[in-house]
C-alpha cells in the first residue's frame, strides 16, 4: 500500500498515511492539530527513495515493455 502524504493548511505538519489507492484523495485528520483541512502532496520519499516497498518497481525503472505500467494504476505515466 503506497504512502501518501497529506499538507494541513492550518499548520503546515505534514501527516503520513499508509492508504488504498481508492481512497488516497479523502481527507484525513491533521495529526498536530487534528484539523481536517489537508491537502495531499506528492510524497518526496515515494519518489526519491527508489522504492522502498512503497512504490510499485517499474516506476522508477521506467515505462514497462507490455503489460504496462503498473497495471495501468501508476500516476507517474
Ligand atoms: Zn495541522
Amino acid at each position: 500500500m503506497p504512502i501518501y502524504e497529506y499538507k494541513c493548511q492550518k499548520c503546515g505538519h505534514i501527516t503520513e498515511q499508509l492508504r488504498s489507492m481508492s481512497t488516497a484523495d479523502d481527507a484525513t485528520a491533521c495529526e498536530e492539530c487534528q484539523s481536517k483541512e489537508t491537502q495531499r502532496v506528492q510524497s518526496v520519499f515515494a519518489a526519491n527513495s527508489g522504492g522502498g516497498g512503497a512504490v510499485p518497481d517499474c516506476c522508477p525503472a521506467g515505462p514497462m515493455t507490455g503489460g504496462g505500467c503498473c497495471g495501468g494504476m501508476c500516476q507517474g505515466h
